[in-house]
């Protein structure tokens, strides 16, 4: 079981940052910025790799979820980046999906 599963069944506390039936969002525990927030599906997915066409309004809830998140954390006006890590090369650490929502400062680009 990975992290965020246990994030999912409260095993480990986190705090709500938004959260519907699809997906959950809470802070990143090691943040890279001002705001660090991941958003999660419910569901147990493990990277970008392993989406299909039934996970559609999954995948849209998460870019709709990341535009409440950065309302709320007050980052929307100013900017911020949004990041899936996929798999080794990408940079994925946690085999369940997700999405960072980076913000607070100004980024670069290209990423490291
Ligand atoms: P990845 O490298 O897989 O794209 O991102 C995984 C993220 O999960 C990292 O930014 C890491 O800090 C975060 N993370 C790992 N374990 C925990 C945890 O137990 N709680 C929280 N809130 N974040 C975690």
């Amino acid at each position: 079981m990975t992290v965020f599963a246990r994030i999912l069944r409260g095993d480990i506390p986190t705090v709500p940052v938004y959260q519907d039936d699809l997906v959950y969002a809470f802070d990143d525990v090691n943040p890279v910025a001002p705001v660090h927030v991941l958003i999660i599906p419910r569901q147990e997915i493990v990277g970008l790799n392993q989406v299909e066409p039934s996970h559609e309004a999954m995948l849209g809830r998460l870019l709709l979820a990341a535009r409440a998140v950065a309302e709320k954390k007050g980052i929307a006006e100013g900017g911020y980046r949004c990041v899936i890590n996929t798999g080794a090369d990408g940079g994925q650490s946690v085999f369940h999906l997700h999405l960072h929502v980076i913000g607070g400062r100004s980024m670069s680009w290209p990423p490291g």
